[in-house]
């Protein structure tokens, strides 16, 4: 079928919650990807950063395969043999002490607040039925409700209340205001170290440690949501690695499976996750073995393939090579490793054209915050793939 005729039924039989580039996408490998239509793409934007390992990588086709024909699904009233080898290798590979498994990424978010709240009341001693977890202006944490009463975007939450109590927001990005926030009743101060959605937005450096050292000083859990910006894409394991920083428990998602199959975890240490008892949570898919061998081949590939040092080299070169753009519609290029945003002056007409333009081109990217295009391209990308797209973003950010 063409892609106007598959666009038509998706029209028709879909909700409307997403506003997608018109490209038909139904094939891919490593970072290209073919439409209905015949026409081929370098993918820019990697499902969000869920397919750092490249499209439909072989050895994950060929793991899945295999565990697809063994085991899929025991649930956790049972023991399979997959998930105790993942736990294991999530926490020798993090340095964190213990992981619980859900699915999506928004699920892991929700286990982080509960353990925070729970952590708060049983070991910090917060007053019942009144913990805060503090979190910043222009977060993404997910769409749930809970979360999305958190945010700071207008369209996230309209229509969607009431919402839950118990959050506090302060200005992302500033320590003085996070100080200001904080009282007897916080449990956590829960944040994106890089805010992927709001715009590629990297805090000033020492945020972290500095957010840290109140932290510690004032018995508060510091969580950090890198189900974006971790596994690679920053140029290291997890973003937070740029600074010198231990966080009490950090939240994976998206590449954690390669972009086949939703896995996703909560990673803390032993005196957090002790906080859960049997009954307490739980998801009936969490953990399951397809989930959990696609996981440990997802990793696997990105430690045996070196994608957080690629990513930390090429990122460095491709920034070079944008920053070197003269063109009357960029304000400002930033990124750290593989996660690169160019902001586009307010004159500029938005985003979203500029994406329509580079897809027309063979290239395909998603604005994000209307002025923003972001660049977060398969960590298994190579120097050639990146000069190629970069003439194509020349071209269009000169045109
Ligand atoms: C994508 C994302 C989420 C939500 O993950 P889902 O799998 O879509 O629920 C949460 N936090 C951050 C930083 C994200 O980028």
């Amino acid at each position: 079928m063409d892609s106007q005729t598959l666009i038509q039924i998706e029209e028709q039989f879909g909700a409307h919650n997403y506003f997608p580039l018109d490209v038909v996408i139904h094939r891919g490998a490593g970072v290209w990807l073919h439409d209905v239509d015949g026409a081929k793409y370098m993918d820019f934007l990697s499902a969000y950063s869920a397919v750092n390992q490249g499209h439909c990588h072989p050895r994950l086709v060929a793991r899945m395969r295999e565990q697809c024909e063994k085991l899929t699904l025991t649930s956790r009233a049972f023991r399979n043999d997959q998930f105790p080898l993942l736990l294991q290798e999530l926490c020798e590979l993090s340095g964190f002490d213990r992981a619980l498994l859900m699915n999506s990424g928004a699920e892991a978010v929700e286990t982080a607040i509960k353990a925070a709240r729970k952590w708060g009341y049983t070991v910090k001693g917060v007053e019942a039925e009144r913990a805060d977890i503090i979190v910043g202006t222009n977060n993404f944490h997910g769409r749930t409700t809970t979360i999305v009463g958190f945010s700071t975007e207008e369209q996230y939450k309209e229509g969607f209340g009431p919402f839950a109590p118990g959050f506090v927001t302060v200005e992302y990005g500033d320590i003085a205001a996070l100080k200001n926030a904080i009282s007897p009743n916080t449990a956590a101060v829960l944040l994106e170290p890089i805010q992927g959605e709001g715009g590629i937005i990297i805090p000033p450096h020492g945020y972290l440690e500095a957010i840290q050292a109140m932290c510690r000083q004032e018995d508060i859990l510091f969580i950090l949501d890198e189900i974006q910006s971790g596994l690679g894409r920053c140029g290291k394991l997890f973003a937070f690695q740029h600074e010198n920083v231990e966080p009490d428990g950090v939240i994976i998602g998206k590449a954690l499976s390669g972009g086949f199959y939703p896995v996703s975890a909560f990673l803390a240490r032993e005196s957090v996750m002790d906080v859960f008892k049997p009954g307490d949570h739980g998801s009936t898919f969490g953990g399951n073995p397809l989930a959990c061998a696609v996981a440990r081949e997802a990793l696997k590939i990105l430690v045996d393939e070196h994608l957080a040092e690629r990513s930390f080299e090429l990122g460095r070169y491709f920034l070079d090579k944008l920053n070197s753009i003269t063109s009357p519609h960029i304000k400002e290029v930033r990124g750290i490793g593989l996660m690169i945003g160019i902001e586009l002056k307010p004159e500029a007409g938005g985003a979203r054209r500029f994406c329509e333009a580079l897809m027309r081109e063979g290239l395909l990217c998603k604005e994000t915050h209307e002025t923003v295009i972001r660049f977060t391209p398969p960590l298994v990308i190579h120097k050639n793939d990146l000069d190629w797209a970069f003439a194509k973003i020349k071209k269009v950010m000169q045109e």
